[in-house]
């Protein structure tokens, strides 16, 4: 399965080792309360308006060839003059996206960067992953997988043998707390973490810091865990930029 595409960051410098392209797949099969990225979660395109930059001016309902039931045509969004609609979400063949993360390959080598394939959830598409990060890897290009781990291994297994990093989520340790914030329980993610240590790929732990979630006795269960089997552990700010992401989205509907 092809996935949809909701973001491409060139020159990322928080999404792994060194300067990176950071490649966004859309679709998750995690619920978090405190979602960041809420155009990521649905695996199809979706529309949103940024009412706060609207201007009034009609375009978009002048020329929509579908108003009764949005086609996803992109027809507003390439015509909005205040660039107040965005369409989230596109496909590309493995060709496509290669091409765009190695324009920056003499950056990735200077700096021991590469390409870093994020979501949303990359690992629910493990096939085309794989042919991606195949592809970069024979390219002299590091890949990293940023994975929230809530999957089978054999996904994992599909894309090892070309993943020199995995950036990997631990959000709590304790199964009811994990399933209250994600609407999951942990048990698979902290089994696949296991198998990944044992693998001696790089990971880097990552936390998000959820303020009356998990910043409490529950933080330090966490840093002690990874210091106990030598992990990297990365802290990552609370931020309330879903909220309005999640707006835009809803307000084109
Ligand atoms: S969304 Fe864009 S095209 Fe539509 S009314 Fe607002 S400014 Fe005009
Ligand atoms: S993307 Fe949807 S709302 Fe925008 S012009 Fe196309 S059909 Fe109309």
């Amino acid at each position: 399965m092809i996935p949809y595409i909701f973001d491409i960051k060139r020159s990322s410098t928080v999404d792994g080792p060194g300067v990176r392209t950071a490649v966004f797949f859309k679709g998750c099969n995690l619920d978090c309360k405190w979602c960041h990225n809420p155009e990521s979660r649905s695996p199809i395109p979706e529309l949103a308006l940024m009412t706060e930059k609207c201007i009034g001016c009609g375009v978009c309902k002048e020329i929509c060839p579908s108003p009764d039931s949005c086609s996803l045509c992109g027809e507003c969004v390439d015509n909005c003059p205040a660039e107040a609609r965005k369409l989230y979400g596109r496909k590309y063949t493995v060709d496509e996206l290669y091409e765009i993360i190695s324009t920056d390959i003499d950056f990735y080598r200077a700096t021991g960067g590469g390409v870093t394939f994020s979501g949303g959830e990359c690992m629910l598409y493990p096939d085309f992953l794989a042919e991606i990060a195949e592809k970069c890897a024979s390219g002299g290009i590091s890949v990293a997988i940023d994975t929230a781990g809530n999957l089978p291994w054999n996904c994992f297994e599909k894309v090892l043998p070309y993943t020199s990093c995995f950036l990997y989520d631990i959000k709590a340790l304790d199964p009811e707390l994990h399933r209250i914030g994600t609407g999951a329980d942990n048990h698979l993610i902290l089994e696949n973490l296991e198998n990944l240590i044992e693998t001696g790929k790089r990971l880097i732990i990552r936390t998000p810091v959820i303020p009356d979630y998990n910043d409490g006795d529950e933080l330090q269960k966490i840093k002690q865990y990874c210091t106990a089997r030598g992990l990297e552990h990365e802290l990552l700010p609370y931020h309330a930029i879903g909220e309005s992401k999640k707006a835009a989205l809803k307000a084109a509907k």
